[in-house]
């Protein structure tokens, strides 16, 4: 029945007057030919109707009312945005018109009051109502209710319903969950293939709102996109190729992942299935027509880590809240990307390392073996001539012990290296035994006993008796402590050295304390890590790996025990080792066994004799003083004299042996000996060491430039680091030039003959240039001399021209003739 709702009528206003106010609503009613409707005109209704729709218009909250059989509709302003495009066709209409849709649903609960029964409600009412041009999606809390009207058959006049709609309430709460989902259960993958198909199967469940999806993931160039994962359609459905090219805009049967690349925005998609054949249905009666497509940003990058191809939902509206949602999904899902392929990445980067740390242990095994045969063959012989009586001269006694002591502590060295390798591969094989701890390491102790005194230090040793034996591996143990303690002597200048063993909490436990340098707090966490050292460490000696503590630590945990070190910088460290008593703690068949693999120890003393080392050598030879001459010929002072920087003393001695052949040597067993000994007496020449501790050779070699005592003095730098940019970086400092070891005594000695050589051309020139500037000084002394004669003798002629009544000979400004005339 179509007819037109709206009276343009004066009368029937006049007759509508009960009805004034009620804003656009009130206005409406007033206007409406109601005598068309089976209600009637208003004149003919009831008090009771009439009360209602007063009632209705005067209230803000959104109400309808459906009156008579027909349930007719009257409603007021709050709820006119309800019925949408159906308003205003909807005023006056029979409610089964008006919601042809979902008669079936609210057909029944609007039957139920009229008829007698009780009020209906609900709290979450889903409708599909076509509102909007399309089916849709809402949701409504509704309570109706009979309104009694004695006039009316049955004494129900109509059904007044309270509406209040919760769609947007309902979607949001909706999409939050889904956002929650994809935060939770996409963020934990470990892997990008995961995180889509974690992605994908959480979205999965929040189908209204993405009834399908596609996530495409760039690859590395950021050219192309692979389909990583997919929902919402069969298997077989081509609704998106599995490999995307992201330069071409693709045909008209794809998805416009180029585009949303190229301009980092979403792309809307209309009419999907006129691209895709059909596409499957989703939550509701009808299949989406719409879908967007949206980059996924990376933190890390320029490019997008990928696309999001998501259906829209056919009963929504793609609003403001909805584009919202899908740009917070997508954030969501970026982050779950860029986890895992932060994860992936740290995995791979700790496997690389794992890889290079195993190929590195490989080559310490490789090398430290091929090391040693060498070693041996050199420590052998060198020890057999030594131990021969063989009629040596002193200075070839003296060089054979260098070389015999250095190969020995090469020996060391190669054995630290072979033992962490052999570790690492787990093939080190200890052999457990009952040992009196105390006593084996008060014995190893005193090794460094007399060291200690003669380097001024007290040296404690309390290990008194333990209650009963501890099983060690002895070999073990004595690395253990003589590293530990060659490090305290190392690191420590003056004041004391402890050792103590006693039990503690039913452990066994050793304690090194120093006075020492001590560890910075922030070095501490790294200090037994494999070559770890602290970097400007003051010790009295600048060699070292950083093995030793690696080694150690490894050492004690193969004992069932474990290490701890407490350190102040500047105050002094403690290294704690507690070993169990007893052996259930170790491998039973290791107990008493036999060792098949080479054995690594070396004598103590060769530890005790490498750390004597690092004494000054006033220390060691009280009879040479550290910076005295060790020219042999009397006649010294005509020499060259040179000054010699070394922290370890064979290489000092070494140079210094080479050197003093030709010139007069001076040694200084640091930087800040040396400083003082260049200031004190310039030397002509000083050769000195890069790495030291303190005042290393590079900064040295700035002091003595800064000063204008020294700085004329010719440098020479020594070091290990080979390489043609540490020596830039050296001559670039202003050293005359820098020497790599090893080097051979004749290339010592060729080089600080070529840098006096130039040090004396330089300075012959500067003598050249003196006397000639002397004499210059001097002519032109006469020469001035000799004009003021000239002037003098210019002025007697006049006088004497005066005097006999002539004119003057000469002008009085007589200057500038006189210069012509002396020219
Ligand atoms: P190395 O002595 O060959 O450098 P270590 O592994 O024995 O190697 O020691 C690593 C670093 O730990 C040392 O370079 C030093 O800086 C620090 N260190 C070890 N023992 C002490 C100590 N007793 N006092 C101060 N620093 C120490």
């Amino acid at each position: 029945m179509t007819r037109s709702p709206i009276l343009n009528g004066a009368s029937a206003k006049s007759a509508l007057e009960f009805l004034a106010g009620g804003g656009e609503m009130g206005e409406l009613i007033r206007s409406y030919d109601w005598g068309a409707s089976s209600i009637g005109a208003p004149d003919t209704w009831s008090p009771t109707l009439r009360m209602m729709v007063r009632f209705l218009l005067a209230n803000r909250f959104p109400l309808l009312l459906w009156w008579g059989p027909e349930y007719i509709q009257i409603y007021n302003d709050p709820y006119r945005p309800i019925p949408g495009s159906k308003h205003p066709r909807s005023l006056g209409q029979p409610a089964n018109q008006c919601w042809a849709e979902v008669w079936d649903v609210i057909g029944p609960l609007i039957d139920t009051p009229f008829r007698g029964g009780p009020p209906t409600w609900s709290e979450d009412l889903e409708l599909e109502l076509n509102r909007a041009g399309f089916p849709e999606e809402t949701h409504f809390t509704v309570a109706y209710s009979p309104v009694p009207d004695d006039t009316a058959p049955g004494g129900i006049g109509g059904v007044l319903a309270t509406v209040h709609e919760i769609t947007e309430k309902i979607v949001g709460e909706r999409r939050i969950v889904a956002l929650r989902d994809l935060g939770a259960r996409a963020s934990v993958a470990k892997t990008t293939d995961e995180a889509c198909k974690a992605i994908a199967a959480t979205l999965a469940s929040h189908v209204k709102d993405i009834p399908f999806a596609l996530l495409y993931v760039s690859d590395a160039t950021g050219k192309r996109a692979r389909l990583c994962a997919s929902y919402g359609f069969p298997r077989d459905a081509h609704l998106g190729p599995a490999d995307v090219d992201l330069l071409s805009e693709g045909g008209s049967s794809s998805w416009p992942l180029a585009a949303a690349a190229r301009t980092g925005q979403m792309q809307v998609v209309d009419d999907i299935s006129s691209k895709f054949g059909t596409v499957p249905r989703g939550p509701w009666a009808d299949p989406p027509t719409r879908a967007v497509v949206i980059p996924i940003p990376s933190p890390s990058t320029q490019q997008f880590s990928g696309f999001l191809v998501a259906g829209i939902s056919s009963r929504l509206r793609l609003d403001d809240a909805y584009q919202g949602f899908l740009n917070l999904a997508t954030s969501q899902i970026a982050s779950a990307i860029a986890n895992a392929q932060a994860y992936e990445a740290e995995r791979q980067r700790a496997e690389a390392l794992a890889e290079i740390d195993r190929a590195k242990t490989v080559f310490f095994s490789n090398i430290s073996h091929e090391f040693r045969t060498p070693l041996t063959l050199m420590i052998g012989p060198l020890q057999g001539v030594l131990d021969s009586n063989e009629s040596l001269s002193d200075t070839a006694r003296e060089q054979l012990t260098v070389a015999h002591r250095n190969s020995l502590r090469l020996l060391k060295l190669v054995n630290s290296l072979l033992d962490f390798s052999r570790i690492e591969a787990g093939r080190v094989q200890a052999s457990y035994e009952p040992v009196d701890l105390a006593t084996l390491t008060r014995d190893l102790a005193s090794n460094f006993r007399s060291l200690a005194e003669r380097a001024g230090l007290e040296f404690h040793v309390d290990c008194a008796a333990l209650p009963e034996p501890v099983y060690i591996d002895r070999e073990m143990w004595e690395k253990i402590v003589f590293n530990l303690v060659s490090n305290a002597f190392k690191f420590t200048l003056e004041g004391r050295i402890a050792i103590t063993i006693r039990r503690s909490g039913g452990l066994a436990e050793l304690a090194v304390a120093d006075t020492g340098t001590g560890i910075p707090e922030k070095d501490l966490p790294h200090i037994f890590d494999r070559f770890y050292r602290v970097e400007g460490a003051q010790g009295r000696t600048f060699e070292g790996t950083g093995i030793g503590l690696a080694l150690v630590h490894e050492l004690v945990k193969l004992q069932g025990g474990a290490i701890r070190v407490e350190s102040t910088a500047g105050k002094g460290t403690v290294f704690r080792v507690s070993v169990p008593f007893g052996s259930a703690h170790l491998p039973q068949d290791r107990i008493g066994a036999a060792r098949s693999a080479s054995s690594t120890a070396l004598s103590p003393a060769s530890y005790a004799e490498e750390a004597a080392r690092w004494l000054s050598h006033q220390t060691l030879a009280p009879d040479e003083g550290s910076s005295e001459s060790k020219s042999a010929s009397p006649n010294s002072r005509a020499r060259r004299r040179i000054l010699i920087v070394d922290d370890n003393s064979d290489m000092r001695d070494y140079l210094g042996h080479i050197l003093a052949g030709e010139y007069s040597v001076e040694l200084a067993t640091n930087g800040e000996e040396a400083l003082a000994a260049a200031l004190a007496s310039p030397p002509d020449l000083l050769v000195s060491d890069v790495m030291m501790p303190g005042i290393n050779g590079i900064e040295l070699l700035q002091r003595l430039r800064t000063d204008s005592r020294t700085k004329q003095i010719p440098v020479i730098l020594v070091s290990a680091r080979a390489g043609e940019e540490a020596r830039i970086d050296g001559l670039q400092r202003g050293a005359e030039d820098y020497l790599i070891k090893p080097f051979s005594a004749r290339e010592l000695l060729a080089r600080v003959r070529a840098s006096l050589q130039v040090a004396e051309v330089q300075r012959e020139a500067h003598a050249a240039l003196q006397t000639q500037m002397d004499e210059l000084e001097r002519f032109n002394r006469v020469a001035v001399g000799r004009e003021l004669r000239i002037i003098e003798m210019k002025n007697e002629v006049n006088d004497l021209c005066l005097r006999l009544g002539e004119p003057r000979r000469y002008p009085l400004d007589f200057e500038s003739e006189s210069k012509e005339a002396t020219v």
